[in-house]
């Protein structure tokens, strides 16, 4: 073998790689070394610390102009889908130029301003390397955990000038728990990048390249009100036309791809009275587009029924249906770019990606839908949506290093 090594052909092709070797060695332990925990640690405390319930995420939006503008010196932009959302500010993009003009394909991250409740008067504990509350209120990991993780990693790349770097863009939504508010606003125009992480999942090293399509509906049924006691056959029973549909509505499991629900219904004003309207509300997801649709139609499909039954002439409203396209499918197959990229990062770092799927829609569905592929990370946040919501400062540690991992080698194709 050494001898072929060093015979005149292979020596430029070995050097080359030992070079290449080199610098990428270097760069990951660079990276080890890099992270500041004690930053870190501080942004996020007082990020968590800054109340945003969804609407109201100025302040938190002045935080991230702060470090990315005025303490980095890129590029932020606000859009205005602040009249859409009625939130005290649009969505933010933060632009970090290339080192390498536009050679690079540009990457987006992604993360949402917004929590859950409840917010009211966050303070962060940090014991035995875990942050959480006094079980009061919601910590705000999800999703400032990532905030703070994106701003790790710029002061970071800021720290390590030269290295080959490709546009970057973040992009920090607003109203995300309220129903992708913000995401869905968004003149996706005003960002360069095609392809994303959205760093907005439990876990750590696992990545989530398929979510589901979901549609909402809402039904009305109209009876007609009587008096129950004194003359009810002067009345329909808004409640029993509505059982009547129900019970042929097919709702859970539909098949492995789909899920049904009615979550639900409204109606009747006293037990003496026949009542006249009865509302219900539910939901239809799908991992297939084409199977949403099938679903949607046999789910309505016995309401329009009852309307078919009790009016076939069409002379008043029996029963009204309202459907809203909640948000498109996610779904970046594994041979994908930002799915392999992710992978190698991990490998680099000595740890195995875990490719997974989800029942739930989030930003990146949306984002999938204005045309930029989206996958999702873990940031180490755990038991979100609750008080008891935690997160390790190790696993953000690790994330950062992961996401620096990332950019690394997607700059080095
Ligand atoms: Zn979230």
């Amino acid at each position: 073998m050494i001898h072929f090594l060093l015979t005149p052909n292979l020596l430029p092709m070995h050097l080359a790689f030992s070079v290449a070797t080199l610098i990428s060695l270097s760069f990951f332990c660079t990276t080890v070394v890099m992270i500041n925990r004690e930053r870190l640690k501080q942004t996020f405390v007082e990020l968590c610390e800054i109340e945003s319930p969804s609407r109201k995420e100025g302040e938190v939006a002045w935080y991230i102009t702060k470090v990315f503008r005025d303490e980095l010196g890129h590029e932020v932009v606000t859009d205005d889908s602040s009249q859409e959302t009625g939130s005290e500010t649009g969505n933010l993009v933060v632009r970090i130029e290339g080192t390498n003009g536009d050679t690079l394909a540009p990457l987006l991250f992604n993360a949402h301003m917004d929590t859950v409740g409840p917010t009211e008067g966050v303070k962060v504990l940090f014991e035995d390397g875990i942050f959480r509350t006094d079980g009061t209120t919601i910590l705000g990991g999800d999703d400032k955990a990532a905030i703070a993780i994106l701003m790790e990693v710029a002061r970071c790349l800021k720290e390590q000038d030269g290295q080959l770097l490709p546009p970057l863009e973040f992009l920090f939504t607003v109203c995300e728990e309220i129903g992708l508010l913000g995401a869905k606003a968004l003149d996706a125009s005003i960002l360069r990048a095609r392809a994303g992480y959205a760093l907005d999942t439990t876990g750590t090293f696992n990545l989530i390249n398929r979510a589901p399509c979901a549609i909402r509906f809402s039904v009305k049924v109209h009876g007609k009100s009587a008096h129950a006691g004194i003359a009810p056959e002067k009345g329909i029973n808004a409640i029993s036309l509505a059982a009547r549909a129900i019970s042929k509505v097919p709702l859970g499991r539909i098949d492995p791809e789909t899920t049904a629900n009615i979550g639900i219904i409204r109606g009747g004003k006293a037990t003496n009275i026949v009542p006249d309207l009865v509302e219900i509300e539910g939901e239809v997801r799908s991992h297939s587009e084409d199977r949403l649709k099938k679903v949607q139609d046999q789910v309505l499909a016995p309401f329009h029924q009852l309307q078919w039954d009790f009016d076939p002439k069409g002379e008043g409203p029996v029963v009204q249906v309202d459907v809203i396209d909640d948000y498109p499918v996610l779904n970046v197959p594994e041979d994908h770019r930002l799915v392999t990229t992710a992978r190698e990062a991990a490998a680099s770092m000595g740890r195995e990606l875990k490719v997974e799927t989800t029942g739930g829609g989030s930003d990146a569905n949306i984002l999938c839908g204005k045309g930029i592929d989206t996958v999702i990370l873990g940031i180490g946040m755990e038991n979100v949506h609750t008080t008891d919501e935690h997160i390790a400062l190790s696993d953000m540690v690790e994330c950062a290093r992961f996401i620096l991992e990332i950019i690394s080698k997607w700059g080095l194709r």
